[in-house]
């Protein structure tokens, strides 16, 4: 096992170094009240002249998008739109809307939604990037290595960063497994900001994606290799998340507490996008994709246990997020444990519970070798686990 550890660690190494030498770009930033409008004649600045647009039944129910729909004949520029996507996008939804792309002939693709329409785009981009692949086979790091259509990320929820990430989660319907594309040309060209969209939002959504960026934030600043970038982004999103995630959820027209949220999703999205996410996530997909538990509840609820027992590995980090959160300690020891007991408090005042009750014994297993799968070596995390510590937290979360 120590070589093998010795392996995932040198192999970590190497690929943070080159996340730092990487020609990567970071999706260019338009926010305020009412961007989105300015989508249209962007495109058209572009030379577009058809899009796919890329949404949920419920924008289209609410009507919301109609004014952006116009601004778009407005510049005469065609568009179609599938309004398919469900939370979790399956391989099957994300096949029909290429499909579509192919068919109608589309140049870009416009994402108005959470990450679930985010990643659907990104999904999308992947395989018009690359027609004779699968989404199976296209699993995992590095795997598209080519242009993607340019897509124009709009997200309406404040938590997964995935309009800046170079993520897509994707989820296998037959075995209800959920698994990542990953690749720096799925970063999304643009991301557009604005908090208007997220108004809508009900208070316990609004809850659990924000604790969704902040396991972001919190992962990736407490794994190793962070490089100052990646750290310098997770302060920022921990501080904007402590003072606005309880106000955004208290009052939903609070629009400065969601712009400042949209912000700190974006950038904790840049912080994973340079360092990776953890264990809480490796676990919150499995959950995710074998019982239905939306990402952020599921993040929110297994953070606390993680950093538990990580222990001392992240006490330094964890004060040092303590000191950015505002919360006090007289040692290391207490402040770290302090923010850990802040997550659960924030937590508790949203409503989210301390366990999951979806979780079934039997499938702990499966579970556990999931998450090894998804996490050892690719993650960075603070010490490694076997599948018997992955097991020991999981009987916590039940
Ligand atoms: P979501 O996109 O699944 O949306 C959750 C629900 O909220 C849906 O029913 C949706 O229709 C609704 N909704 C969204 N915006 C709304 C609004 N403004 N008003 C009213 N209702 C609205 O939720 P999410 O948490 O944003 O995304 C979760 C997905 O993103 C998961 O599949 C997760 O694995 C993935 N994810 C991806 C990344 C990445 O880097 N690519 C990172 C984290 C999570």
């Amino acid at each position: 096992m120590l070589l093998r550890k010795l392996y995932y660690r040198i192999r970590q190494f190497a690929f943070s170094a080159f996340m730092c030498i990487a020609p990567t770009r970071d999706s260019i930033v338009i926010a305020g009240a009412g961007s989105i409008y300015k989508v249209p004649k962007l495109i058209k600045e572009q030379g577009l002249k058809k899009v796919f647009i890329i949404t949920t039944s419920g924008f289209l129910r609410r009507g919301s998008l109609q004014a952006f729909f116009e601004a778009f004949q407005t510049e005469n520029i065609k568009f179609i739109i599938f309004g398919e996507v469900q939370p979790d996008p399956t391989i099957n939804c994300i096949e029909k809307a290429v499909d579509i792309y192919q068919n109608e002939h589309c140049e870009a693709i416009v994402a108005v939604g959470g990450g679930s329409v985010i990643d659907c785009a990104k999904a999308v981009g992947a395989r018009i990037a690359r027609p004779k692949k699968t989404l199976l086979q296209l699993q995992g790091l590095l795997k598209v290595m080519k242009k993607i259509p340019s897509i124009y990320a709009i997200p309406t929820t404040a938590g997964t960063g995935s309009e800046a990430t170079a993520g897509a989660v994707i989820t296998n319907g037959e075995n209800h497994y959920k698994y990542t594309v990953l690749d720096l040309c799925l970063v999304p060209k643009y991301a557009i900001l604005d908090a208007e969209l997220t108004t809508t939002l009900p208070s316990s959504i609004t809850a659990v994606t924000g604790m969704d960026a902040l396991t972001h934030a919190i992962e990736a600043y407490t794994n190793r290799f962070a490089s100052p970038k990646a750290r310098k982004n997770a302060k920022v999103a921990v501080k904007l998340i402590y003072k606005n995630l309880l106000k955004a959820y208290e009052n939903g027209n609070d629009i400065e507490a969601r712009e400042n949220m949209l912000l700190a999703s974006y950038y904790a999205g840049i912080a994973i996008n340079n360092n990776f996410v953890g264990y809480v996530h490796a676990i919150a997909h499995g959950i995710g994709g074998l019982y239905g538990v939306p990402h952020g509840k599921a993040n929110a609820i297994i953070l606390p246990y993680v950093l538990e027992y990580y222990g001392k590995a992240i006490e330094k980090k964890l004060a040092e997020l303590a000191d950015v959160a505002g919360i006090k300690g007289n040692t290391q020891k207490e402040q770290a444990k302090a923010l850990i007991t802040s997550v659960r408090n924030l937590n508790k005042k949203m409503g989210i519970p301390e366990k999951i009750e979806e979780l079934k014994r039997k499938d702990f297993q499966m579970l556990v070798q999931r998450a090894v799968k998804e996490a050892n070596p690719t993650y960075p995390v603070p010490t490694i686990w076997t599948e018997k510590e992955f097991g020991l937290v999981l009987k916590r979360l039940k």
